[in-house]
C-alpha cells in the first residue's frame, strides 16, 4: 500500500500565481502590521496563511533559536491513520516471527525471545491506538462543540465513541454509513472495544497467573488490513478523499533500528 498523503487542516485553491500580487493593492496599514508581525518575537493567534503555487493552506508560527518559523498545520486525522498504516507494514514479519521462533508445546528446549513478542506487540498496539484516534479526531472535527449529546430519550449523555460514530456524525452530516456498509461495522466496534481493553488494561481477576493472555490473543488474531480499509472508507464516506494514498509509489513502515 502506497504511504498516506498528509493534508493541510484547511486549504483551498487559487485561480493566480502569487507573485501576481500586486504590491500596490496591499493596504499602507497591513503593510505595516505585516513588517511589525516579522520583526516581533511574539507568536500569532490569527491565522497565517501559506501560498503555494495554486493553493493556499493555513499554518502557524513557532519560535526556533530565536527565528520565528512558519509551519503548515496538518490535520491530525491524517497524522493518526498514517501513523497506523506505517505500523502496519511489517506487522505480518514480526507476527511469522513471533510464532515460527515460539517453543511448541510438547518440546523442550528451545530458546524464548522476549523481543520476538515486543516487536509485534509495540507496533500492533500503536496501529490499533492510531486506527481509533483517527476515527475519534474525525468525529471531534464533525462535532460542533455546542452539539447536544443525547439518548434515544432525548436525556443528555456523555457519549462514548460509538456514539459519537453511529449517532452524531450521521445526525450531523444527513447520511448514514450504516446503510450502505453495515457489513464494516462489525470492525469498527472490534477495534473500538481491542483498544479499549489496551488502554484500559488491567490485570483480570486474579484466578491465574497471566493474566493478560486475552488481549494479546486479541492482537494476534485482530485483522489489521481490513480495519485499517474500514477506517478510510469510514471517513472517506462523510469526508470524500481525507484519506488518500499518494501517487508517488512510495511505501513507508516503521522499523526497529539498532543504532
Ligand atoms: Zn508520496
Amino acid at each position: 500500500m502506497g504511504h498516506i498523503k498528509l493534508k493541510p487542516t484547511i486549504q483551498f485553491e487559487i485561480n493566480f500565481h502569487p507573485s501576481e500580487l500586486d504590491d500596490i493593492i496591499i493596504p499602507e496599514e497591513s503593510k505595516e502590521i505585516a513588517r511589525d508581525y516579522v520583526k516581533s518575537k511574539k507568536l500569532s493567534e490569527n491565522d497565517i496563511m501559506i501560498m503555494m503555487d495554486n493553493k493556499v493552506i493555513y499554518g502557524y508560527d513557532y519560535l526556533y533559536q530565536n527565528k520565528k518559523l512558519i509551519l503548515p498545520e496538518v490535520n491530525p486525522v491524517t497524522i493518526f491513520y498514517s501513523n497506523a498504516i506505517m505500523s502496519s507494514g511489517l506487522l505480518q514479519n514480526y507476527k511469522e516471527t513471533l510464532l515460527s521462533e515460539a517453543s511448541v508445546c510438547g518440546k523442550n528446549g528451545q530458546m524464548i525471545d522476549l523481543n520476538h513478542s515486543g516487536a509485534f506487540f509495540q507496533l500492533a498496539i500503536n496501529c490499533i491506538v492510531n486506527l481509533q484516534a483517527t476515527l475519534e479526531s474525525f468525529a471531534n472535527v464533525v462535532i460542533p462543540h455546542d452539539y447536544l449529546f443525547t439518548d434515544s430519550l432525548g436525556n443528555p449523555i456523555i457519549p462514548t465513541i460509538s456514539h459519537k460514530l453511529n449517532t452524531s456524525i450521521p445526525e450531523i452530516r444527513s447520511i448514514n454509513f450504516k446503510t450502505k456498509f453495515k457489513r464494516y461495522c462489525k470492525h469498527i466496534d472490534a477495534l473500538i472495544q481491542l483498544r479499549n481493553n489496551i488502554i484500559h488494561l488491567k490485570p483480570v481477576e486474579q484466578t491465574t497467573n497471566t493474566v493478560y493472555k486475552n488481549v494479546y490473543r486479541q492482537l494476534l488474531n485482530f485483522d489489521y488490513h481490513k480495519t485499517i480499509i474500514v477506517v478510510s472508507t469510514f471517513v472517506n464516506f462523510y469526508e470524500p478523499d481525507l484519506l488518500s494514498e499518494c501517487g508517488c509509489g512510495n511505501d513507508f513502515s516503521y522499523d526497529i533500528i539498532k543504532k
